[in-house]
């Protein structure tokens, strides 16, 4: 007998620096705020909320999920955050030892996940997988894994793209997880066309658009079947009384606080990629709440310091398709937007980078516009907004 479990030893716990810093723009949650009528909810907490064992499979979760995206509970996981989904759906797709690729780069916790479960990741770079999706099955995977939009390019993958991607190999094929975690930004969702679709997982969560990534509240959209064998994989309790209830809560948004932030968060984003491409920093085009842009080879882990020395904490990628070597700014609010450009400003004189002219090449790189040429037969409902 060996402890820990002989692939375990290679494996390290997840640790992205969450020191104390005044302007957190490094992880993408919402900087407007928390949804106030979840908030509510929680305060209204009672002994019974948390004395007694909440919902087996989070029902009121479910059903609000169902009636946000038009479709029968049945068709519904949830989990505690959208890595929950995630890791529930890896376990129920892949036996020891298959694999599950994935363009890269992407979310950060996608390898960490499959190693965590035995798998063998596959990462297909980004610009090759768009080129011709049939790249993401070599070595037949029980899994594709697709983030759309992106973390951290912020990119749309094309619909016509995952279309071709699903046809494939059809019923036959591996399970595809499109992970939605930034499409209430995007404003496009495949959530409402996925119980139509034999192998497709579209997986959601209420941490980013809702305010609410303390809660740890997710969920996914799949046919009846692919959501059963989630459910299973799992297993019961996994959703407090509290977060379902303040997350079905949100997700009907009654008032419409969602909406108004995603709404604002374009308008900074729009202004954010105006400042950052003005300083000739090569942003990408985002459809999330962050936006990459570049910095000079070797430099963006550094640039990360210096910019936490001036008190504002982003996020730095190298091997990012467009770009290279890149830093990742959370959009928010714009004093905060103001904050981090005086920062930058202090940053590009500190190291002798004034503002330059943009690079066309850079700005207009794989990451903006994927997918370019793939046809699809249109195998799929309409896409519903978000
Ligand atoms: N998917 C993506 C692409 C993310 O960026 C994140 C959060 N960083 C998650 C999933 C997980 O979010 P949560 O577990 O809070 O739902």
């Amino acid at each position: 007998m060996t402890f820990p479990r002989e692939d375990y030893r290679a494996l390290a716990t997840y640790a992205p620096d969450r020191s104390p810093v005044d302007v957190d723009l490094s992880d993408n949650t919402n900087l407007w705020g928390t949804h106030p009528e979840a908030l509510e909810r929680i305060r209204s907490a009672t002994a019974t909320d948390l004395a007694r064992y909440p919902e087996l499979y989070a029902d009121t979760l479910r059903v609000a999920v169902a009636r946000r995206f038009d479709v029968d509970p049945a068709c519904v996981t949830t989990g505690a955050g959208s890595d929950d989904v995630l890791d529930s759906a890896f376990r129920a797709a892949a036996g020891t030892g298959e694999a599950v690729s994935f363009p890269g780069p992407t979310f950060s916790m996608v390898r960490p996940l499959v190693l965590m479960n035995g798998l063998e990741p596959r990462e297909v770079p980004w610009s090759e997988a768009l080129d011709d999706p049939a790249r993401l099955l070599e070595g037949d995977p029980s899994l594709v894994y697709v983030c759309r939009p992106d973390n951290p390019s912020g990119a749309l993958a094309p619909r016509a793209w995952v279309e071709r991607l699903l046809e494939l190999r059809g019923a036959r094929g591996p399970l595809v997880v499109l992970d939605e975690a930034y499409a209430d930004f995007a404003g496009e969702t495949l959530a409402s066309a996925a119980p139509a679709v034999p192998r497709l997982l579209v997986v959601r969560t209420t941490s980013k658009a809702y305010g609410l990534a303390g809660l740890r509240c997710g969920y996914g959209v799949a046919s009846t079947e692919v959501a059963l064998e989630v459910e299973k994989s799992r297993g019961p309790y996994k959703v407090s009384r509290l977060a379902a209830e303040a997350g079905a809560l949100a997700l009907r948004d009654r008032d419409g606080w969602m909406a108004r932030t995603v709404a604002a968060c374009a308008a900074n984003r729009g202004r954010l990629w105006e400042a950052l491409d003005s300083r000739g920093l090569a942003p990408l085009e985002s459809r999330a709440n962050f936006i990459l842009f570049g910095a000079p080879t070797g430099a963006a882990a550094r640039d990360a310091l210096a910019l936490r020395e001036h008190g504002v904490a982003v996020r730095p990628f190298t091997g990012v398709p467009g770009v290279g070597e890149g830093l990742r700014v959370t959009v928010g609010p714009w004093p905060l937007m103001e904050r981090f450009l005086e920062a930058l400003d202090r940053l590009l004189r500190a190291s002798g980078r004034g503002a330059g002219p943009s690079d066309p090449a850079a700005r207009h790189g794989d990451a903006e516009r994927p997918g370019a040429g793939v046809q699809s037969s249109g195998a799929l409902p309409p896409e519903s907004p978000a």
